[in-house]
């Protein structure tokens, strides 16, 4: 297998600001090159260049001296990959080999497990007694502030949702969904301060009052923490869970507001940050109630719009890169709502994935991409987005057996594209549900490549069929972090024997500069944009 990778000089990386630590070795194990994360990661002082792992010995940890080693010495491999916990980190390095002289490290952190926490009779008893009250005393509690120091004084409520903690329960049972919140609790009530309220708010919110402090500098710092520490990792009943939580804040300020508002601000706030990117924060503002309402009215809509047929499917075709011949095409929904025009899915699948109604709209969209593709010439695929909550119901499988069927389609000529937001949440069930899709002929890719957390660790968990750049890369192919990642994606794939696919190749120039990198599919408007069904045939022939 060849790696098609034009790096006859060493490319300088030290100006990379990528979330990856990136080297590049020589054949004896001496840095060419690394740029800055990977200096962090091994605690490690700039001038690296020239040295081997070994000469590093004294300056790094020990540990990450000969995990780098051994890694390294796995020296017949094309892509090797191994994974420790150092410092309570997790890391999984891939060593690539791009040519003869060169090896690329590229470095993934995350945080490992904590330690079981042991078990308390009642989350209210912390270090500092914090004490955990209910919904019912923190509204009493704001009822009844009275500011010492008018002018100056402030309010801040902190509302807390644990993210998509109803799968926890639904997965790993109500004594895990419980003590995940004991557990959560207590980190909680670790960071507050001791003059803070911090309530159970129900099932699956907490909230944090802060009283007079700087705002909304606390709030916000405070909110940052709570992302932070609620999203390491969690162990229940023996069991690893990740969850993220979502943040709203509203502050008050004396004399300016009243005090009826402040929940329902948060909870507004707490809202739109669960709609925006779960696991970020949002702060109050007024134009959050009109988006509320927006909100209502597009989820009213969408439950009629299936019934009412306002849904049709766009297909965009997928070439391969030797000669811009179509292979195939990716189905994308659109919502044609009366009055309102195009819906971008990117609006409305995250809303029917809260509501629940993604099963329903998958499965249409399974069918009808399915029943339309059985149309068309025998060498044409056909790719579907599966969206990671229609995994949950645990009947995927069947959905696309019963489309395969009725339409008649060759199993072998659907390929199912995922994210890695499946894979975080629980992966050894998604995983158990992939092998039996894979087992009836069915090829799944891996969308958004290189955009979440910890991609490069799922390449190995599951074969897929496809890596599909994602378009953010290519879009910024002017920039060397860009490059050298689309390279290095390139190459991995090649070498693990996954085919690359870029998306959102909009220019000759990005499509020569992936065609010299050696990738082997492309989509995007170069090619074409995404057509109604009527216009395949001409696009084919
Ligand atoms: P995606 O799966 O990454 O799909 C690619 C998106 O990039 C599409 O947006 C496509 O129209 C757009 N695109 C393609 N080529 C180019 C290009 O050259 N330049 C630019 N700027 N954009 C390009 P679209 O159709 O709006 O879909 C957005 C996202 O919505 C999709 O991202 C996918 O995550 C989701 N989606 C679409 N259809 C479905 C569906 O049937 N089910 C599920 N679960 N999600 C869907
Ligand atoms: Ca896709
Ligand atoms: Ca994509």
């Amino acid at each position: 297998m060849t790696i098609v990778c034009d790096i006859n000089t060493a490319m300088d990386f030290s100006a990379i600001d990528s979330s990856y630590g990136l080297a590049l070795v020589d054949q004896a194990g001496k840095i060419l090159s690394a740029n800055p994360a990977f200096l962090n990661l091994f605690a490690l002082p700039p001038d690296v260049q020239n040295k081997t792992f070994s000469d590093l010995t004294g300056t790094m940890n020990p540990a990450a001296t000969d995990f780098l080693q051994q890694t390294l010495a796995g020296r017949h491999e094309k892509a090797i990959k191994q994974t420790t916990i150092i410092d309570h980190k997790t890391l999984s390095v891939h060593v690539i080999e791009l040519d003869q002289a060169q090896r690329l490290i590229m470095v993934e952190s995350s945080p490992s497990s904590p330690l079981p926490l042991p078990e308390i009779n009642h989350p209210a008893h912390t270090p500092h007694n914090a004490a955990m009250v209910n919904r019912t005393m923190l509204s009493e509690c704001i009822a009844n502030w009275k500011p010492d120091e008018p002018g100056t004084a402030s309010l801040a409520m902190i509302m807390i949702g644990l993210d998509r903690f109803k799968r926890i329960n639904e997965t790993l049972g109500h004594d895990a969904g419980d003590q995940l919140l004991k557990f959560a609790a207590q980190r909680l009530l670790r960071i507050v301060r001791s003059d803070d309220v911090v309530a159970h708010f129900s099932d699956d919110r907490f909230a944090v009052l802060q009283i007079n402090q700087n705002q909304p500098v606390a709030a916000t710092t405070m909110a940052e923490r709570i992302s932070e520490l609620l999203k390491r990792p969690f162990l229940v009943n023996g069991q690893q869970a990740n969850i993220s939580a979502s943040v709203g804040l509203a502050i008050l300020h004396h004399n300016t507001e009243s005090t009826g508002d402040l929940i329902k601000h948060a909870e507004l706030a707490l809202h739109d940050a669960k709609q925006n990117a779960r696991g970020s924060y949002r702060l109050y503002e007024q134009s959050l109630q009109k988006n509320a309402s927006e909100r209502h009215e597009l989820e009213i809509g969408l439950r009629r719009a299936l019934f009412l047929r306002e849904f049709t499917l766009f297909y965009q075709p997928q070439a391969r890169m030797q000669d811009k011949k179509i292979i195939g095409f990716e189905a994308l929904i659109r919502w044609e709502k009366p009055g309102a025009g195009i819906i971008s899915p990117l609006r409305f699948i995250p809303l029917a994935e809260d509501m629940g109604k993604i099963h329903e709209i998958g499965q249409w969209v399974l069918q009808t991409a399915c029943r339309d593709a059985a149309a068309w010439p025998e060498d044409i695929m056909i790719a579907v987005n599966v969206s990671p909550v229609q995994f949950e119901s645990n009947s995927l499988k069947q959905i696309v057996q019963a489309a395969l069927t009725a339409s008649g389609l060759a199993p072998q000529r659907l390929e199912l594209e995922i994210t890695e937001g499946l894979l975080i949440k629980n992966i050894t069930n998604a995983l158990e549900q992939l092998r039996e899709i894979q087992a009836m002929g069915v090829s799944i890719a891996m969308d958004d490549f290189g955009t979440g957390y910890s991609s490069l660790n799922y390449l190995s968990s599951f074969p897929f069929s496809k890596i599909k750049i994602d378009q953010s890369f290519v879009h910024r192919m002017h920039t060397d972090k860009s490059r050298t990642l689309i390279k290095a994606v390139i190459a991995l794939g090649s070498a693990l024997g996954i085919k690359t696919l870029a998306e959102g190749v909009e220019t000759e120039e990005q499509f020569d500069y992936l065609a010299r990198n050696g990738c082997e599919e492309i989509q995007g408007y170069l090619l074409s944009k995404p057509v109604p069904a009527e216009q395949i045939r001409a696009l084919i022939s």
